[in-house]
C-alpha cells in the first residue's frame, strides 16, 4: 500500500484533505493524524476490523487497549455505562485538551478497541485538525501513538512516516504537534481518582478540580523498580518501553556536578573507542567537552524540553551513539511527565552526583 501524506500544515485548514482522510475512516481504513500530545493512528473505535488493523500496523500486543477520541462530551455518554459525576467535572475543565478518562464501557465499543477490558479510555483532542476529522467522519477515532511498538512517540508527521509508511492509508501532516507527550491518563472507575500515566495535566491541576487524587502505586519508580511491586493499572504502561539504541544513563544532582561527572564520563567511554551522545539544555550545551551534544531545550522552559524529547532519541538512534548521557529534568510542573518516559528510556539508570 502507499501511504498518502495530506498537507494541512496551513490556514485555513484544507477541506479536501479532511474529506479524503474521513473516508478511509468510514471505509474500515487507517489515518495517522496530529493532536496536541502526539500523532495518533486512527481507526473508527466501534468498527473490530479497523481496531486489528491499528495493532497490526504497529506491531502492538492485542492486550494494549487504544485511546477511543472524540469532540462532544454526549459521545462519552454514549460509549460508556455509570459515568461518574467527576467525569463531567473533568471534561469542563480540561476537555479539548491532553486528558484522558478510564471509564466503564458499553456494548458500544467492541473488545477489540480496549484490548479486551470493560473499561474504555477516552479523550477529546484540543487539535483543529483532530476535531475536523472527528467531526467530518462522523467516526469516534480510536487511536494510539503513531509510531512502531517500542519506538518513541512521533511528534512530527516525517517519524509516522519513519515507522508506518506502506502499512496505513494516509497522514494527515499538521507540523510538529504542540505537546511532545502522550496524554495524562486518569481512571474513574474507583472510588478515588487515579493517575495511571503522568503527562502536561498534572497532580495538582487535578486535585483543584476533584480534591482527592492518588498515584497508581504500580508506577511510582525508584532506581530498584516499583516501589509498591504492583503492577501499573494500564497495561501500554506495564510494557517495556522505549530504549534508544544507545545505552542512556541519567546524572541528576547540582548543575556543575551533573556537568562535570558527564564530561569525565564520556571522555573515558570516547577513549575505550565508543560513540557518545549528551542530552543537554541551552544553558549547559556549551559546557560539554566531547561527544555529540544535542539540545532538548531550554531548562527556563521545560514545555520546550517535552516538545523535544522523542525526537532527540530518534536522532541518537541515527547518529547510531553507544552510550548517552542526560541531565536530569525534574522541572515543577511537567518534570514528572518528562521523567516517567526519560526514565523508561533509561531502563530507571540514574547516577546521583
Ligand atoms: P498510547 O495511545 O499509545 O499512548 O496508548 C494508550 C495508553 O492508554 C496505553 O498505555 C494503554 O494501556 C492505556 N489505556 C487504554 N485504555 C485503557 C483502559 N481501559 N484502562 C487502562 N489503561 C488504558
Ligand atoms: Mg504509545
Amino acid at each position: 500500500m502507499i501511504t498518502r501524506i495530506l498537507d494541512v500544515s496551513s490556514e485555513p485548514l484544507d477541506e479536501e484533505c479532511i474529506k479524503e482522510a474521513s473516508e478511509i475512516l468510514k471505509k474500515g481504513g487507517l489515518v495517522a493524524f496530529p493532536t496536541e500530545t502526539v500523532y495518533g493512528l486512527g481507526g473508527d473505535a466501534t468498527d473490530k476490523e479497523a481496531s486489528r488493523k491499528i495493532y497490526a500496523a504497529k506491531g502492538r500486543p492485542s492486550d494494549n487497549p487504544l485511546i477511543v477520541h472524540i469532540s462532544e462530551f454526549s459521545q462519552l455518554e454514549a460509549i460508556s455505562s455509570g459515568l461518574p459525576e467527576t467525569a463531567k467535572k473533568l471534561a469542563d475543565a480540561f476537555w479539548p485538551g491532553p486528558l484522558t478518562m478510564v471509564v466503564n464501557k458499553n456494548e458500544v465499543v467492541p473488545y477489540e478497541t480496549t484490548g479486551g477490558l470493560d473499561t474504555v479510555a477516552v479523550r477529546m483532542p484540543n487539535n483543529p485538525v483532530a476535531l475536523a476529522l472527528i467531526n467530518e467522519s462522523g467516526c469516534m477515532i480510536a487511536a494510539p501513538s503513531a509510531n512502531t511498538s517500542g519506538r518513541p512517540s512521533p511528534t512530527k508527521a516525517s517519524h509516522v512516516y519513519e515507522d508506518l509508511s506502506g502499512k496505513i492509508e494516509a497522514i494527515l501532516d499538521g507540523g510538529p504537534v504542540d505537546i511532545g507527550l502522550e496524554s495524562t491518563i486518569v481512571d474513574l472507575t474507583e472510588d478515588v481518582v487515579t493517575i495511571l500515566r503522568p503527562g502536561y495535566i498534572n497532580m495538582d491541576m487535578l486535585k483543584e478540580v476533584v480534591g482527592e487524587v492518588r498515584m497508581d502505586p504500580g508506577i511510582v519508580y525508584n532506581d530498584k523498580g516499583t516501589t509498591s511491586g504492583a503492577k501499573p493499572k494500564a497495561p501500554g504502561m506495564r510494557y517495556k518501553h522505549y530504549a534508544p539504541k544507545g545505552d542512556l544513563t541519567i546524572i541528576s544532582g547540582d548543575e556543575d556536578a551533573v556537568i562535570s561527572t558527564i564530561n569525565k564520563m564520556a571522555a573515558e567511554a570516547i577513549e575505550k573507542g565508543s560513540k557518545v551522545g549528551i542530552i543537554s539544555t541551552s544553558e549547559t550545551a556549551g559546557k560539554y567537552t566531547a561527544g555529540e551534544v544535542l539540545i532538548i531545550g531550554n531548562r527556563s522552559d521545560e514545555g520546550s524540553i517535552a516538545h523535544n524529547l522523542y525526537d532527540i532519541l530518534r536522532q541518537f538512534d541515527e547518529l547510531d551513539v553507544d552510550i548517552i548521557f542526560s541531565e536530569s529534568f525534574a522541572t515543577p510542573k511537567m518534570g514528572q511527565a518528562i521523567m516517567n518516559r526519560l526514565l523508561k528510556a533509561a531502563g530507571q539508570k540514574t547516577i546521583e552526583v
